[in-house]
C-alpha cells in the first residue's frame, strides 16, 4: 500500500499531440497524450522529480496486451491510475491526481 504525500508545486496539464515520439522538446509538468480513433493510446511526460527522464506510458486505448494506465480528464487536470514508477535512476514513484503530482513512498 502506498502512502500518498502531497508535495505541491508540480501541476500537470494535458496537451494533445498527434504522435508522442515526434515531440522535439518535452516541457516539464506537461502530460502529452496521443489519441487514436478517439481513444487515448500513448502518453509521455518528464519525470516530475526534475531528473529530465521522459516517462512514456501506454494508456487504456493502447493495443492489448501491454500494461496500460487509465486516464481521466477533468477541469483540474488529468488523473492517471495506477501509480507511476519512473524508469530513471531516481526511481521516483508518484501519482498524478487531478493534475497534481503526489509522491508515493
Ligand atoms: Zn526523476
Amino acid at each position: 500500500m502506498w502512502r500518498v504525500v502531497a508535495k505541491g508545486g508540480v501541476t500537470v496539464r494535458l496537451e494533445l499531440v498527434p504522435y508522442i515520439y515526434n515531440i522535439e522538446h518535452l516541457f516539464p509538468a506537461v502530460l502529452y497524450v496521443q489519441y487514436d480513433a478517439s481513444y487515448p493510446t500513448q502518453s509521455i511526460h518528464l519525470c516530475p522529480c526534475g531528473c529530465g527522464m521522459p516517462v512514456p506510458l501506454p494508456l487504456q486505448g493502447a493495443p492489448f496486451p501491454v500494461a496500460r494506465w487509465h486516464m481521466i480528464q477533468s477541469s483540474s487536470g488529468p488523473t492517471l491510475t495506477p501509480s507511476i514508477e519512473s524508469p530513471s535512476r531516481c526511481r521516483s514513484r508518484y501519482w498524478i491526481i487531478l493534475g497534481c503530482v503526489s509522491w508515493a513512498h
